[in-house]
């Protein structure tokens, strides 16, 4: 017997997991994602339970002449991981983990999120370097690089990937490491979902925790200019253990905000020292120092809370949009701009990151991984958001005038926060040579392009 949906045949009997139709209850819960101004139909979705699910909807997809979306967290910003007419292959189900304490490593299936990663880790005092909002996929960040609150110390999520499980385009199962399918292994940490369905990562852990020195410091926007003229000097003296980012926004009515700045509009330096908390204070003070903060949340305070923090901003189903640049550095022109262009922000859900980027990132050979700008000074992900389409184009509008107007500054773009941007753009976030080298990679393992509907790389 099969269950045949308009468009696709699977096997129940070969499946662990659960095909969606457009008619079944489930499909407008699973065929939703992170950004709510994604609303797609595919022909049908496969939750996964395990590899062998993953095999089966691979091939039952090429056999019905289906392309396929990849769905594990499903945070992509242009939603990539849903697609019109296509198979959604959803990994959100292989939720498990498995930390070895004793070698410092930790097994983690496609769809665990990083707060689900960060609870396994932290109950022996480890981390996995990952990204700053708990709900994220580890798949799909680790798969594009993985920036984070760690990275300046720790590295990428990929300077720390030990080996990966994959299937192919032919559903194939294959390995890739530093001794095994080496190639593969390299395109794999930054190339995104362009080589295989990741069915298995292996981190290596390090240790970390559980308390660290972390939180804002806030001063109203119209100071914006001030603060990042003294933050620049200071933060160039950073050792590793600290990581910055930027947020220019309207204070949101939280708890560690005062209630009389709810609302207004603010910028705000949120700090993470990650070393010996006496020594974090000593160097975090000539910031609290500066300029008569309205206010100053930087506390010790338990690693998985700081890596909550930002939860509140990038609440699932509002409407999003982001378009970013790497720049060299913070020149007086780009923070001109910067206070210029934030002061107009009119959602007050828009939230902004502009981050801190070297230390541990740059110090690996730009050669050895996919991932490309390690050389980058600030990434700005210039970003907005509303609760639905109200208001939604004129908030976009800002973004693209913002960036457009940073152009003379642009240096590269890190490839997860791209849109559907265009080939040019995807090319530039690989660089000419990087680029070349991925596209022959890919004609190699799926000369056809099968996995297309991502930041793609069409083969050589
Ligand atoms: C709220 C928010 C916060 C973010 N914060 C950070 C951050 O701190 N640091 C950072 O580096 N990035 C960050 N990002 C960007 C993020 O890394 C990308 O959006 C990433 O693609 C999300 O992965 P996902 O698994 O959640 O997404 P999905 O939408 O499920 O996947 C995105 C794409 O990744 C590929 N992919 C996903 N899973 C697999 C798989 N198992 N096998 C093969 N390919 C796969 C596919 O091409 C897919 O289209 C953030 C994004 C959001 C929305």
């Amino acid at each position: 017997m099969s269950t045949t949906l308009d468009a696709i045949e699977l096997d129940p009997a070969a499946f662990r997991g659960e095909i969606i139709g457009p008619a079944d209850s489930g499909f407008d819960v699973h065929r939703r994602i992170w950004n709510g101004s994604i609303d797609r139909r595919p022909a049908a979705i496969a939750r996964c339970a395990g590899v062998a699910d993953v095999i089966a909807a691979v091939k039952a997809a090429r056999a019905s002449d289906l392309s396929v979306a990849i769905r594990s967290g499903g945070h992509s910003f242009p939603g990539y991981s849903v697609a019109d007419d296509a198979l959604m292959i959803d990994l959100s189900p292989m939720k498990g983990v498995r930390v070895d304490p004793e070698r410092r490593t930790a097994r983690v299936q496609a769809g665990v999120l990083l707060g689900e990663l960060d609870r396994e880790t932290q109950a022996f005092g480890l981390a996995v370097p990952s990204g700053i909002v708990t709900h994220t996929g580890v798949a799909g960040l680790t798969l594009g690089g993985g920036i984070g609150w760690i990275m300046r110390k720790h590295g990428l999520s990929v300077d720390r990937l030990l080996s990966i499980d994959l299937v192919t385009a032919d559903g194939e199962f294959v390995k890739a490491s530093a001794d095994e399918n080496a190639e593969l292994f390299w395109g794999l940490r930054g190339g995104g979902g362009n080589f295989g369905i990741v069915t298995e990562f292996e981190f290596e852990c390090v240790p970390l925790g559980p308390q660290i020195l972390a939180g804002p410091v806030i001063w109203p926007m119209e100071r914006s200019g001030d603060v990042l003229r003294f933050y620049r000097d200071w933060v160039a003296e950073a050792p590793d253990e600290l990581m910055t980012i930027i947020v220019h926004r309207k204070a949101p009515p939280l708890p560690i905000i005062p209630a009389e700045l709810h609302g207004q509009p603010v910028v705000m330096v949120i700090c993470c020292w990650v070393g010996d908390l006496e020594e974090g204070e000593r160097f975090i003070r000539p910031l609290r120092d500066f300029g008569s903060p309205v206010a100053d949340v930087c506390v010790p305070k338990p690693y998985l809370a700081h890596q909550a923090m930002l939860d509140p901003s990038f609440v699932p189903g509002r409407w999003y949009y982001f378009k970013s640049c790497d720049v060299a550095e913070l020149t007086d022109e780009i923070i001109d701009l910067t206070m210029e262009r934030s002061l107009q922000i009119e959602s007050p859900l828009s939230s902004f990151p502009i981050w801190q980027m070297g230390g541990a990132v740059s110090r690996v050979d730009e050669d050895d991984t996919a991932f490309n700008g390690r050389g980058a000074g600030f990434t700005y992900n210039i970003g907005v958001s509303t609760e639905t389409a109200d208001g939604f184009e004129q908030e976009r509008e800002w973004v693209r005038s913002f960036w457009s107007a940073l152009e003379p500054w642009h240096q590269g773009v890190y490839v997860n926060f791209l849109g559907d941007e265009g080939a040019d753009r995807v090319r530039d976030s690989y660089g000419a040579a990087k680029f070349a080298r991925l596209q022959a990679l890919k004609a190699q393992l799926d000369p056809d392009n099968f996995f297309r509907i991502n930041q793609n790389i069409p083969p050589a």
